[in-house]
């Protein structure tokens, strides 16, 4: 059989996105963008330096630093063999990477805290569903080494929600914790463990495993049948040391003081291992039961589990995907990005002036819709309407011989006669009326 006639059998196959994962189309995207450039504003109003990571790193930075009791690392990770031999991962979070790169170009050098910010993909291989996807894109801020200041964590969560508001994002909650540290935290753990214990026979089967592998996790329980037994567990605020209640007087205080609303949750744990002290948490409406937009906290200890000095450090992670959920549903969507100008031409000398003004009118920031062949001007305003053009410039070679210029507005149906000097003028003015 020849090449060809194999060929020809072959049946196209069509491909599909991989389960968890999505493509982000126009107009939508334009929210992401718009998103992006107000945290970007906003967080460099704060002093905060973008960086770039790579999307995969050593497997054993997340195992590490993560946890490897964690669901993160121990069923949720895009792991591979690379050729030499050397587990690598897809990140499923930017916070280890940043410590990573915080140590490996000593950052430590520089005036402290270092704050930065990246935003990008995430990866996890849970269940997908509503604003829960494998591959996820989260926006995320780092204050990196300086001192424990209540002041620290307190601005930082002030970012946060001030980037929220100027969004416009509804039914924004806030909820803190003091989850202790090294000297406190494992004491009330171990009591903990005690008391759930007691009731082993009463929990569901993932708390039962939690209580000897992650404790602190069985307090996250959503099952309905859990939570009185839960309710009766001691409460961390009751165990801490004198620092550590001490520093979390400081941070409500710091917050009041900024205006900031919160609301106490003993329950609130994170489910990475690195955190310590004040964790906070924040949801939003009209995304149902996966409804935190964003996670955080201290975690003073990480960055010397890496390698690294002992270096104080907060940040927190915004889930990009649910915020801009929420956003839609609250309908807070950017009108569909129409074209400010369709040029309507016909004829030569009427394609070297399209061709000048649509050059001029891009330079002077419109969006223009150029056809690149000729069509008759009734088809070439239905293809103006449907583009949801403001405008459309028509030019055929009579315009062209006279030098007035034909601009009809599409949504009233005027026409304009110009000239094409006093036309790009009005334009370029008629923008600021339409963005
Ligand atoms: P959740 O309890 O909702 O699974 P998490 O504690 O695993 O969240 P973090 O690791 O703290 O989440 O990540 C910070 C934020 O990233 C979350 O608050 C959420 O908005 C978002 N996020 C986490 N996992 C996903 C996912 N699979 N798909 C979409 N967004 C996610
Ligand atoms: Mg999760």
């Amino acid at each position: 059989m020849s090449e060809g006639a194999a060929k020809k059998e072959e049946k196209p196959r069509k491909f599909q996105a991989i389960k968890g994962t999505r493509d982000l189309l126009p107009p939508e995207t334009a929210l992401w963008t718009r998103v992006e450039r107000i945290a970007q504003e906003i967080f460099t109003s704060y002093g905060f330096g973008e960086i770039r990571l790579p999307i995969f790193e050593q497997t054993d930075l997340f195992a590490r630093s993560i946890g490897l009791e964690t669901d993160v690392v121990s069923k949720e990770m895009y792991s591979f063999e690379d050729r030499d031999e050397t587990s690598v991962s897809l990140r499923p979070e930017a916070t280890a990477s940043v410590c990573r790169a915080y140590i490996e170009n000593g950052m430590q050098q520089l005036p402290q805290p270092v704050k930065l910010y990246t935003m990008g993909p995430m990866f996890r291989r849970e269940r997908p569903q509503k604003g829960r996807y494998r591959q996820f894109y989260q926006i995320d801020a780092e204050v990196l080494g300086g001192s424990d200041a209540p002041g620290i964590d307190a601005e930082l969560i002030e970012m946060v929600m001030t980037f929220f508001e100027r969004l416009g994002l509804e039914g924004v909650q806030l909820d803190i914790n003091c989850i202790g540290d090294k000297k406190c935290r494992p004491k009330y753990v171990e009591l903990l463990r005690a008391e759930l214990s007691k009731v082993k026979d009463k929990l569901g089967p993932d708390s039962q495993r939690r209580i000897e592998t992650n404790s602190l996790r069985v307090l996250d329980s959503k099952l309905e049948n859990e939570q009185r037994l839960i309710e009766g567990m001691p409460h961390i605020a009751d165990h801490l040391c004198e620092e550590c209640a001490e520093n979390y007087r400081g941070v409500k205080k710091e917050l009041e003081l900024r205006g900031v609303k919160y609301r106490e949750n003993w329950r609130l744990v994170r489910g990475l291992d690195y955190y310590s002290r004040t964790t906070f948490e924040i949801t939003a409406k009209g995304l149902g039961s996966q409804n935190a937009v964003c996670g955080g906290g201290r975690y003073d200890g990480l960055m010397e589990l890496l390698g690294g000095p002992p270096t104080r450090a907060t940040g927190f992670a915004i889930g990009e995907d649910r915020l801009i959920l929420s956003l839609q549903e609250a309908g807070k969507t950017p009108a569909a990005q129409g074209r400010d100008v369709y040029i309507a031409w016909m004829g030569e000398k009427a394609y070297a002036a399209a061709i000048r003004a649509a050059k001029d009118l891009r330079a002077a920031g419109l969006s223009v819709e150029f056809p690149p062949v000729e069509q008759k001007f009734g088809k070439a305003l239905g293809q103006a309407d449907k583009l949801g053009a403001r405008y459309a410039l028509i030019l055929g070679d009579n315009e062209v011989a006279s030098g007035e210029w034909t601009l009809k507005t599409l949504a009233t149906g005027e026409q304009a006669k110009l000239t094409e000097a006093s036309l790009l003028e009005s334009l370029r003015k008629g923008k600021t009326v339409s963005s």
